[in-house]
């Protein structure tokens, strides 16, 4: 691969035609090191926020030894990436034979489930194993999130107690896990979840060996400033500290977005301008698939090597394929004299941009460069520091 200072380096360099993606793996090694020092228990990684070979090795570089995966697919990469990994399946609606073949093809043992017929296809998938993690998904509010996850998944308050019961029968380790959705803007978000964690297990009286308390661990967008890190994991902390279970009983948590967010950004290029309209050379079919579908806003810097010095004004995106749904309102912030053949940096979309990549129309080709330069944002270098580029405003 590669390997240039930053992206203007790149540009004077190469001024590439197809969008690059600017890979940083010195923040993931940082994210990853920094949940293995402060988080207060082990981290798994979200292997869905974004699943690339060479990202998926710079965390267990940094210490990452445990990886949440949701598929075969993800269970089958990650095993050939990083043949020493201890998986966990973590979604709890599987198919029978993905069970079957993670369990006695690649030796999963740690499955999350939400029904009693989910735990009974568990069984028959490992011929009634007796060496099991199980964890009992709780449904909790997605309240405090900008992405939900409290809809499809989980298992409502009247089911739990015959479900911990009866997982408590079959499994070796009995675990109880939530996610309280995707960029989790408080830390209250966990602490009402683990109040809802504290009521299950004392209704259902059993012992309990694993709380994961999922991912939803924030990164910073324009617009999205979430408290300091450390602030969930004390407010996490004390509520698994308060809980009536073993001395020995583990605490996990499954960060997706939070080590991976800042690992990439990708540099577009300007093909045309129609008033604040830029049409650029990635979208929604591309990295762009949540500024376009959701509205998610990322910080944005125009790359030149003579920096403009027009005040910024607020402009909207057009991707590349001929889809009227190939738009990204923004604001993206950006000086007003940006023009065709114009570089810019879209930031922070290592997690859940990078991984959403289609081909669609054509388009899609990635060519991937490693820079050494800081990302836009960072959670980890000091509340104080960030972010540095002008451009990024708060709404
Ligand atoms: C998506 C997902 C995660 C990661 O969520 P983030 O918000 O990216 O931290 C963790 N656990 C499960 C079960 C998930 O589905």
């Amino acid at each position: 691969m590669y390997k240039h200072h930053s992206a203007l380096g790149l540009v004077s360099a190469l001024r590439p035609v197809q969008p690059v993606t600017l890979l940083r793996p010195h923040a993931a090694t940082r994210a990853a090191r920094f949940f293995a020092e402060k988080f207060p228990g082990k981290s798994l990684y979200a292997v869905k926020s974004n699943p690339s070979p060479d990202l998926l090795q710079v965390l267990w570089n940094a210490g990452v030894t445990h990886y949440d995966v949701a598929s075969l697919g993800e269970v089958r990469l990650v095993a050939q990436t990083l043949p020493e990994a201890t998986l966990c399946f973590m979604h709890p609606v599987k198919a029978e034979e993905a069970i079957a073949e993670a369990y006695f093809t690649y030796g999963v043992k740690t499955f999350s489930l939400d029904t009693i017929e989910e735990l009974e296809k568990i069984m028959r998938a490992t011929r009634g194993a007796t060496d099991l993690n199980l964890l009992v998904r709780l449904r909790v509010s997605s309240d405090h999130s900008k992405l939900s996850l409290a809809s499809k998944f989980g298992a409502d308050p009247a089911e739990v107690k015959p479900l911990l019961q009866a997982v408590r029968q079959a499994a070796d380790a009995l675990g109880i896990c939530f996610h309280v959705g995707s960029q989790a803007m408080s830390p209250n978000a966990y602490g009402e979840a683990m109040e809802r964690v504290r009521a299950a297990i004392v209704e259902a009286a059993v012992t309990v060996d694993i709380v994961d308390v999922g991912g939803g661990f924030p990164s910073w967008y324009p617009g999205m400033e979430p408290p300091a890190l450390e602030s969930y994991f004390e407010v996490i902390h004390n509520a698994f500290e308060a809980l009536p279970i073993s001395y020995s009983a583990e605490l996990w948590c499954e960060p997706g977005r939070a080590l991976c967010a800042e690992y990439a950004s990708v540099l577009v290029r300007v093909e045309k301008r129609r008033g604040n309209e830029l049409y650029i050379n990635d979208g929604a079919y591309g990295a762009l698939f949540d500024a376009a579908h959701i509205g998610w806003r990322y910080p944005v810097k125009l790359v030149r090597e003579q920096a403009s010095d027009v005040r910024d004004m607020a402009f909207s995106f057009y991707g590349p394929t001929c889809d009227d749904l190939d738009h990204m309102t923004g604001p993206f912030m950006l000086p007003g004299d940006v023009q065709p053949g114009d570089y810019i940096e879209v930031g922070m979309l290592g997690a859940y941009g990078c991984a959403m990549r289609t081909g669609f129309n054509g388009f899609g080709v990635e060519d991937r460069v490693i820079v050494d330069d800081e990302p836009m944002a960072s959670l980890y270098t000091g509340a104080t520091e960030r972010p540095a580029a002008s451009n990024v405003i708060t709404l």
